[in-house]
């Protein structure tokens, strides 16, 4: 960000006064920029304990597999975003229980959050999006797991098969780390009781 969405004037990074974080500041109008982590919501929908995938057709990670997930929009709830989202990148339509939240990445290194959901998907007519290139159904064995696009659509789909052999779905959340030698480092912080 360098010039003021306001009034066009160039931003200065500085740290406000009764603040402690360096925020891009127009002294032009006394306007502060403040920029909040961004929430991504995605399902993981089921048939017949089959999971669906889709194919990514657009960087970053193309051509690898992840569960439909995308940015919240505002004025959405997060759950209503990730079923929005699972129409427009697989095409598919699914219902959710009233226990659909499964996971939940604090990912504080590129400022994001993401919230997964379980879902069942309503029918099987499933199609592609702009940014799919390919959607389908994997069971436990046929998952590529050597292609999945990123650390919490693994971490999801772990989780999913191991609680799947005891049908019973907790809540979990984690924090992942992004470190500098490129290593991902994911902690399990908090697990709900049912
Ligand atoms: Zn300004």
């Amino acid at each position: 960000m360098k010039f003021c969405h306001q009034c066009a004037a160039p931003l200065i990074v500085r740290i406000p006064e009764g603040d402690d974080k360096p925020r891009h500041c127009c002294d032009d109008c006394d306007t502060i920029f403040y920029q909040n982590p961004k929430n991504v919501v995605g399902t993981l929908p089921i048939h017949d304990n089959k999971v669906l995938l889709c194919k990514r057709a657009i960087q970053p990670r193309i051509g690898k597999w992840t569960l439909p997930a995308g940015f919240m929009e505002n004025g959405e709830s997060s759950l209503h975003g990730a079923i929005r989202e699972t129409k427009e990148e697989a095409g598919a339509l699914v219902t959710v229980a009233d226990n659909s939240l499964y996971t939940l990445f604090n990912l504080p290194t590129i400022n994001q959050v993401y919230m997964f959901f379980r879902a069942e998907l309503t029918d099987l007519n499933f199609d592609p999006g702009i940014e799919s290139e390919e959607v389908a159904l994997f069971a436990e064995e046929e998952i590529p797991w050597s292609e999945i696009a990123f650390p919490v659509v693994r971490s999801t789909l772990e989780h999913y098969f191991k609680d799947l052999k005891h049908s019973r779905f907790p809540v979990r959340m984690f924090d992942v780390h992004h470190g500098e030698d490129r290593s991902i480092t994911t902690r399990l912080i908090s697990l709900s009781s049912s």
